[in-house]
């Protein structure tokens, strides 16, 4: 089969012939039906020298993943083959008590999970190929009724993501709140409507790029500001000069870390999603009063159930392009450029 390998660090990824893999005991393997094309991969390919991550290449690339159940291994009892599922991506070891939880993001126990904070695509074989292996049928969960597997890849990570960033911030996005969304890519503007379908917060969303921002009103913002200097400013003025309740920041950079910290409420969170690599400095006068500022990774089981379901009833819908496996590079080098809006998701030939 075919299959888009990170080979080595620092590199583009390629696309090799690989063996079909064959499910062994507990294992899945699926027929990959959407592999969604996240900005993490560029991280991956550009940004990272051997032993930063606690991966080794090669490996193929591909974290968000939907598709049907191609064959199962001895002692699995379901799903059956045919099922469409869609792959929890965070693969822990599943017997300590976060992954219990299903928080199998924050597995404690990474030595007898199959692979160091990682899963399929991030650090295993993940899902721009033709099939995957899921190393244990619990990672999969049934699709529910009208929704497809290109529907489906982006919700296991783009979606899940955010909606784990957004729900652990809840007490804090009553009505009158309101909510500020850095970043209208990919994750950014399922976390738009994630907002709005689960809290009555109003939502500035702030990018860079008019495209995005026409996206982020497509996706219910109520406010839309392009990025740059006057962004803080214009948050204070649309909240009666108070901040933003929470501040989710799906870019990271010096720049918008800054910005997010500025445009804050006392008692707010500021909630760091993007991978740019952006330091914040904190100081007593230096930023609001009381305000969380955490770092988010991936998103629970449980929850990956939650936003299945609400995308089951239309109340989130990622904004999809499709690419065939051949030119999945091109996708990256169109999100690399900025030319993607919404999320890229790779369809394998053959599905
Ligand atoms: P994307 O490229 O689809 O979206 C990024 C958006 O940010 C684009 O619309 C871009 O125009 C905009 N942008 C760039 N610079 C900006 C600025 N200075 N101000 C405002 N907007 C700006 O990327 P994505 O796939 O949505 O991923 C976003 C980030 O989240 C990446 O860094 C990715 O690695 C990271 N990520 C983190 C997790 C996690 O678990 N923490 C999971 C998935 C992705
Ligand atoms: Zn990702
Ligand atoms: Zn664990």
């Amino acid at each position: 089969m075919k299959a888009l390998r990170l080979r080595k660090w620092r590199s583009d990824a390629e696309l090799v012939e690989l063996e079909e893999p064959q499910p062994g005991p507990g294992q899945v393997v699926v027929r990959i039906g959407g592999a969604g094309a996240c900005h993490s991969d560029l991280h991956l390919m550009h940004d990272f020298d051997a032993g930063v991550l606690p991966w080794v290449p090669p490996f193929t690339l591909g974290h968000e993943n939907a598709g049907w159940v191609h064959a199962v291994g001895p002692g699995v009892t379901g799903p059956a083959a045919g099922e469409p599922v869609a792959v929890y991506g965070a693969w822990g070891c599943g017997t300590c008590v976060r992954c219990r939880a299903g928080i199998e993001n924050y597995c404690e126990n990474p030595a007898d999970s199959p692979v160091t904070g990682g899963g399929g695509g991030l650090g295993l074989d993940g899902g721009m190929a033709e099939f995957m292996l899921v190393p244990d049928a619990r990672h999969l969960l049934p699709l529910p009724e009208g929704l497809d597997p290109v529907a489906a890849a982006p919700l296991t990570d783009a979606a899940l993501t955010p909606y784990h960033a957004v729900r652990r911030s809840w007490p804090k996005l009553p009505p009158g709140s309101t909510a500020v969304v850095i970043g209208v890519g990919g994750l950014g503007h399922l976390a738009v409507q994630i907002i709005k379908a689960t809290t009555a917060a109003r939502v500035v969303a702030v990018d860079t790029r008019a495209e995005a921002l026409e996206l982020a009103e497509q996706s219910g913002a109520d406010l839309v500001l392009r990025a740059g200097d006057g962004v803080t400013e214009a948050v204070r003025a649309a909240t009666s000069g108070r901040g933003a309740d929470v501040v989710l920041d799906f870019v990271g950079s010096d720049a918008t870390l800054a910005q997010g910290a500025a445009a804050a409420r006392r008692m707010g969170d500021l909630t760091v999603v993007g991978v740019a690599g952006g330091k914040l400095s904190v100081a007593f006068f230096a930023v609001p009063y009381e305000l969380s500022v955490q770092t988010v990774y991936w998103g629970t089981r449980p929850e990956l159930v939650e936003v299945l379901d609400l995308a089951a009833r239309g109340l989130l819908r990622a904004a999809t392009t499709k690419f065939s496996l051949d030119h999945a590079m091109d996708a990256y080098r169109r999100l690399q450029d900025g030319s993607i809006i919404g999320r890229a998701v790779i369809v394998p030939t053959g599905s």
